[in-house]
């Protein structure tokens, strides 16, 4: 434990500062401001509130088994170097679930039972882009080859994470993707104010230069152009890994539900990614000067809710079905438990409406606009909470919702 007394000096939480709502409503870049050195003080700080528990409950929260306390140590004692080797010994890509995991590791901090838990998340975050900054983060190449050959389907982050483990074994990797764009949800789901594509392109340049080779536009299983039947892939390759995720959207089967302007977050998402990249798309879905609705108050609203500020929406509203989470742990939701809390998101803090206990039963559509084609929305038929006034855009203020 480096500091015994850390976590008595310092009892708040420290996080990196927010872009303000109407520059970053102006682009799509991250809503953090740029990391700069003297930030890294702070994260040490930070780093030497953890108590290095007997018992670290951080370890039970977090699904990848992270070495949280140890890497805490070393950058309590600024051996950022070290810290990273020891991070990225359990997480191939930090630099992602530093950026878009919910931290459940946080939840469980032991820290958390009579203060804020350790800023574990940024901590993690931090390590890795100093470790990018300075260079240490080079191709790890395989000591010898195996020569056995292995095909990845999927370029989410389980089939990079599974190809980076294999080839740096020494086995002959190519990831086989659908999309034109290798990433998964990460490139073509997560908005790019959350992630941006660039830090996944560098992670597949680290991988290329390892030695694993891509090929986009390939749909293994699949009947049109670029097809590859599982026969053939299985001849060709020794094993396959398959980490095709689960991108079919659930369907919301109610009256109403094939009118027009009604669409699945990862439709309107995937468009929204593919304008950012600067594709060209006739028609593309867009929220601008329109009124939006957006069932389901989940993290993937959310993503939604901010790609439409950004788009210029004129108002957003978000049904949630169940009732409105509390702004604390309440009792039936003890430590170390992940609690379900009334969660204000970089998006939320940008602008729309939330309204609770909104369980969507039909559509009501106007017909003249559905033989128009138009896109604009259709109004549940559930009680909506009267939108805000409009919304200008590129000058919201923030609003608590
Ligand atoms: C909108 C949205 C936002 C999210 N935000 C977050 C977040 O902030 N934090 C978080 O932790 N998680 C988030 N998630 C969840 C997270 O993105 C997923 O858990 C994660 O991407 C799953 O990774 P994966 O590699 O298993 O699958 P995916 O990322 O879905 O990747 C699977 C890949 O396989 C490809 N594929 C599928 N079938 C074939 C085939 N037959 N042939 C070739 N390729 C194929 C697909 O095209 C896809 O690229 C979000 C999800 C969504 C939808
Ligand atoms: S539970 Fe919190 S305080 Fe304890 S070791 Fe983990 S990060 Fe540190």
């Amino acid at each position: 434990m480096a500091d015994p007394r850390g976590f008595l000096r310092y009892r708040d939480r420290e996080l990196p500062a927010r872009r303000p709502v109407p520059l970053r409503l102006m682009d799509w870049r991250e809503v953090y401001e740029a990391r700069e050195q003297g930030t890294l003080d702070v994260v040490s700080r930070q780093a030497g509130r953890c108590m290095n528990c007997g018992i670290p409950f951080c370890h039970q929260g977090c699904p990848l088994g992270n070495l949280i306390p140890e890497w805490n140590d070393l950058v309590y004692r600024e051996d950022w170097r070290e810290a990273s080797e020891r991070l990225h010994a359990t997480n191939n890509f930090p630099e992602f679930t530093g950026r878009a995991c919910p931290a459940p590791c946080e939840s469980s901090c032991v820290l958390g039972i009579n203060q804020p838990p350790v800023t574990i998340k940024n901590i993690e975050l931090s390590i890795v882009e100093r470790a990018f900054e300075e260079g240490w983060l080079d191709p790890v190449e395989p000591t010898r080859q195996t020569g056995r050959s292995v095909a990845v389907v999927g370029s989410g982050p389980a089939g990079l994470a599974a190809a980076q483990q294999l080839t740096r074994a020494g086995h002959s990797v190519v990831v086989l993707e659908r999309d034109d764009r290798l990433g998964g949800l990460m490139r073509y789901g997560i908005p790019e104010f959350k992630l941006e594509k660039r830090f996944v392109d560098r992670r597949l340049q680290q991988m290329r230069a390892e030695g694993t080779r891509f090929r986009a536009g390939i749909d293994v299983g699949g009947t049109g152009e670029g097809a590859l039947s599982v026969e053939e892939l299985r001849s060709r390759f020794d094993a396959v890994v398959l980490a095709t995720g689960a991108s079919a959207p659930r369907e919301l089967a109610v009256p109403g539900r094939e009118a027009t302007g009604i669409h699945p977050a990862m439709e309107y998402l995937t468009q929204a990614n593919r304008l950012v990249e600067g594709d060209w798309i006739e028609d593309p879905l867009s929220a601008e000067g329109k009124d939006v609705v957006i069932i389901g108050g989940g993290d993937t609203g959310a993503d939604c809710l901010g790609t439409a500020l950004r788009q210029g929406a004129r108002s957003v509203t978000t049904l949630a079905i169940g009732t409105q989470p509390p702004l604390a742990r309440d009792e039936r939701q003890p430590w170390p438990t992940h609690p379900i809390l009334f969660e204000v998101s970089t998006a939320h803090e940008e602008g729309g409406d939330r309204s609770y206990l909104a369980s969507t039963t039909g559509f009501e559509v106007d017909a003249e606009e559905r033989s128009a084609g138009s896109r604009s929305h259709a109004p549940a038929s559930s009680t909506v909470r009267e939108c805000p006034p409009p919304t200008p855009r590129r000058c919201c203020p923030p609003r608590s919702c």
